[in-house]
């Protein structure tokens, strides 16, 4: 076995301004209370709180890189593409987001009349509460309601019940495309790469695409170590990225300490003969 990447590199994670529900500062303090060394935010659509994040890591004296988690739409499934390193100030990425953000309202009421329809009242209005960020209403708002009012026992539960494909709570719905999504990452000085590799639902012919496809659009980077992935799912994509030459990523993919299985920091470290995506950004790296 190669000796392993020894740095506590978390580039992903959510907080109230998506679907999170620790604030970016408390995020950046518990971050660096688990020892974290190099923090990413990566909020889904949304830069808004980047430079907060910025300001407390620094103050945290964590090193920073700018991040956002794209939703785009890839063979007819939700791929999430984190982009590292961007700037937050870049005016046609944020352009780009708030207008994937914008189909969200009516997707949001359409879930609620989903939920409805199965006897479910008060949906939306309970997860329009729980939303941080009124443009940012998500599944995850949803399935909180649905807990906190005792439909379900835990989150996981909402989705697998109500939220996704085949479910009353499920509406389909289209996301930016791959392309669109790197390009933006690209232009804003970022580098592009594909979250939790093992969570869609892929043949093997779509997946080759996908990868095949990033590459090609200049896409640079997958997430090896992630909270969303076991060992050997882990294992499986450090070849995965060795097969297509992508720089590796790390990251917990925390969103709230009484839902997430992985705390900030707390991952396997990266396989040594890997090439960690933070060493292509080391011009982008803020530190106090
Ligand atoms: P949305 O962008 O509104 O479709 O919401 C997607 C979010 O839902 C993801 O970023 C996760 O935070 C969350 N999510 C997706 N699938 C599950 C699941 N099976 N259990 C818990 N949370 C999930
Ligand atoms: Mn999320
Ligand atoms: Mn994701
Ligand atoms: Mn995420």
């Amino acid at each position: 076995m190669d000796s392993p990447v020894v740095l506590n590199a978390d580039l992903h994670c959510h907080s109230s301004v998506s679907d999170g529900t620790l604030e970016p500062e408390a995020l950046a303090a518990r971050a660096a209370a688990n020892g974290v060394e190099l923090w990413a935010l990566t909020d889904h659509d949304e830069l808004a709180g980047q430079h907060r994040a910025r300001a407390a890591a620094l103050d945290a004296g964590l090193a920073w890189l700018a991040g956002v988690e794209i939703s785009v739409t890839f063979a007819g499934e939700t791929v999430h593409i984190v982009g590292l390193g961007i700037d937050p100030d870049d005016e046609a990425l944020a352009a780009g987001l708030a207008a994937s953000r914008s189909g969200r309202e009516q997707r949001a009421r359409d879930i609620a009349a989903g939920l409805a329809a199965v006897g479910i009242r008060g949906a939306l209005e309970g997860a329009r509460q729980r939303a941080g960020n009124p443009e940012l209403v998500s599944r995850t708002h949803f399935a909180r309601f649905l807990v906190d009012s005792g439909h379900c026992a835990s989150t996981h539960e909402v989705f697998r019940r109500y939220l996704v494909a085949g479910k009353p709570g499920y509406v389909p719905h289209r996301w930016a495309g791959l392309g669109e999504a790197v390009r933006w990452i690209r232009a804003a000085g970022g580098v592009a790469v594909i979250a939790h590799p093992a969570r869609y639902r892929f043949t093997p012919t779509e997946e080759y695409a996908l990868f095949t496809e990033f590459v090609a659009h200049g896409g640079r980077g997958v997430e090896v170590v992630t909270g969303s992935h076991s060992e050997s799912e882990a294992i499986r994509y450090a070849e995965t990225a060795e097969e297509f030459g992508l720089l590796a990523s790390r990251g917990s993919d925390f969103h709230a300490p009484a839902e997430s299985r992985t705390d900030l920091g707390a991952l396997p470290w990266l396989p040594g003969r890997l090439a960690p995506v933070w060493e292509a950004l080391e011009h982008r790296i803020e530190r106090a």
